[in-house]
């Protein structure tokens, strides 16, 4: 097998059979053998029915079927786990990741590179919100990891079967694919592209989706965010500190001061806010290190049309 295609699939029944098309357009012709790797990732639509439909016609469908949602980099991790192909394309169901960029990057794999990821140059059709949020999180996660994660890119990409083989040796369960492949390292690049607008349906990253993928990368690559807390501990401290001084010095020396609360009160009130932010932020590391430990698979399949041996995640 040349080339597996990974596609998540939440909700997609608008886009479905479009995006068939348009793949087959696109690989049809590059004279590969591939496979599709649908994975329905707990859709409520009739996005699953669409698929076995596709695949009751064309062998190279291959679908996995969730027994709930688990998320979109869940869904990736799956359709990886179970493609065989020399080389795996991940890409979204919407069309927002034209389908005919798979080429260059082909081609740039069999260039002697492990990955090619495709880079947003604009965004079409996405809220201003979003796109300021998505720019400001690549720009701060790029400053305060130790990786060099590309900023503007999410999962749209060409990876070899080396790195999939390594992506299967990370046993977190916080996915941060994009992530995680920087980490793996091997020759990268990227092609640029132009990220068009969701072809039907709605996004199905809700704010809070949002947010947890946000955190898990942060927390997957930066202890940043711990070392703050640290600091801003210090700098708090120092502060009172100075203030403890000049309040003994006005008691005592000048005995010029106010008595009252408003000093007590904003000193009180500081001090607990940062407090209360350094346990959060304590907090997310944790329910993540707990998460790991309790080991639980990372996903379940109630059905599959991939009968082949494959590599399920193992549990030791
Ligand atoms: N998706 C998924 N599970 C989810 C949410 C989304 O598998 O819980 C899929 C979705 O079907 C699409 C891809 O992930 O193929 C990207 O999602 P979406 O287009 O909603 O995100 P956006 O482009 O708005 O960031
Ligand atoms: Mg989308």
């Amino acid at each position: 097998m040349d080339l597996s295609i990974v596609i998540p699939i939440y909700n997609e029944e608008d886009n479905i059979r479009a995006l068939y098309e348009r793949l087959c357009g696109v690989v049809g012709p590059m004279h590969l053998r591939y496979e599709f790797i649908f994975v329905n990732d707990g859709s409520k639509d009739r996005s699953l029915a669409l698929v076995q439909e596709l695949a009751s016609h064309d062998e190279r469908v291959r679908y996995i079927d969730f027994s709930r949602n688990f998320g979109h980099q869940i869904a990736v991790t799956a359709g990886l786990d179970l493609s065989v192909g020399e080389a795996v394309v991940i890409i979204d169901a919407d069309l927002q990741d034209p389908p005919e960029l798979i080429v260059p990057l082909y081609q740039k794999l069999q260039q002697g590179h492990e990955v090619v990821y495709a880079k947003r140059r604009t965004r079409q059709g996405e809220s201003v919100a979003k796109k300021f949020t998505a720019k400001l999180f690549y720009r701060i996660l790029a400053r305060i990891t130790n990786i060099s994660i590309p900023v503007d890119t999410g999962d749209f990409r060409i990876i070899s079967r080396k790195v999939v083989d390594a992506l299967k040796l990370m046993p977190e369960q916080s996915k941060f694919i994009r992530g995680q492949i920087s980490w793996i390292g091997y020759r990268q690049t990227y092609v640029e592209y132009d990220r068009a607008e969701r072809a039907g349906g709605e996004t199905g990253y809700t704010y809070s989706k949002m947010i947890k993928l946000a955190l898990d990368g942060i927390t997957a690559f930066s202890d940043a965010p711990l070392k703050a807390a640290t600091i801003s501990g210090f700098i708090v401290s120092g502060v009172a500190f100075l203030v403890l001084l000049y309040t003994l010095y006005s008691r005592f020396v000048t005995k010029e001061y106010e008595p009252g609360w408003p000093s007590l009160m904003t000193s009180i009130l500081f001090l607990g806010g940062v407090q209360l932010i350094a346990v959060g932020i304590i907090g997310e590391y944790i329910s993540r290190l707990s998460a790991n430990v309790r080991q639980r698979p990372l996903y379940i399949i109630s059905d599959t049309n991939i009968t082949r041996k494959t590599q399920q995640p193992t549990k030791e």
